[in-house]
């Protein structure tokens, strides 16, 4: 097949596909949000999209269904631009993705987040559609602390620091815009942001009381060490831990 989007593809083509054995489908899920004075709003939504891509390749028998382009960012209204979804406008769309391709003979439906703020709205979702369709599996990753460990871990194998790899438009955000689209990174931009610690207390704060809390220009790490090179080892490596996570039958806790 030319594509694996189902939204390249008709009707005919997939209903033929999902006989054919293409049994899962594949959702990404971003926002749109801003990512620093650098960074275009679409950015968790573009990885989300190439990611979740680059797993339906590989998996050989899945689809990828129209990616989710917008999420939970409340903690980012401050700044121009962001469109944030109430956790409950979130969880009805999850919602009626699930209900409209179950309809169509998939057997597994997966939702892959980037963007923290999706997480736990996805996790709780997806929780719950599993109890009303018992027959099919609706998989999500929702550990969004593991996710960030494997993050860091890429990056320090780059010589990178778990505070310039940053939570957000930092040099992990930075470097994988700057392989996927450098053409909307305003690279004269590029200045550090909030470089401190960023536990579970942090992000907490940020979720309560929005990004300014720990930086006024939205960005958390430092963008100046980003690159090309490095953003094209983070997708590819994010993409093997995703495919080793679906392949356990996903992790969700
Ligand atoms: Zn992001």
């Amino acid at each position: 097949m030319k594509t694996l989007r189902m939204e390249e593809m008709n009707w005919v083509d997939i209903k033929k596909a999902i006989q054919d054995g293409f049994k899962t489908v594949i959702i990404g899920v971003g926002s749109t949000e801003q990512h620093g004075p650098h960074l275009p709003t679409q950015t968790d939504a573009l990885i989300a999209d190439v990611m979740v891509n680059l797993i339906a390749q590989n998996l050989k028998n899945a689809l990828q269904a129209r990616t989710i382009s917008v999420g939970c960012s409340e903690h980012h209204l401050p700044f121009s631009g962001t469109i944030s979804l109430k956790k409950s406008t979130l969880k009805a769309i999850i919602n009626d993705y699930i209900e409209s391709l179950q309809k169509h003979g998939f057997q597994n439906i997966i939702f892959i987040p980037t963007h923290g703020g999706n997480f736990n709205p996805i996790k709780e979702t997806v929780e719950q559609a599993q109890v009303k369709y018992p027959d099919i599996k609706i998989l999500a990753f929702t550990d969004l602390m593991r996710f960030m460990d494997v993050q860091d871990k890429i990056a320090a194998g780059l010589n990178i620091t778990v505070e310039e790899a940053g939570g957000h438009a930092g040099e992990v955000e930075t470097s994988e815009v700057l392989f996927l689209a450098e053409n909307l990174v305003k690279k004269e931009r590029f200045q550090p942001g909030y470089l401190g610690i960023l536990g579970k207390e942090e992000i907490e704060m940020l979720f309560e009381k929005g990004m300014p809390s720990l930086t006024d220009i939205g960005v958390l790490g430092d963008p100046t060490k980003a690159s090309k090179e490095h953003g094209k080892i983070y997708i590819e490596k994010m993409v093997e831990f995703l495919i080793n996570e679906i392949k356990k039958g996903l992790v969700r806790d």
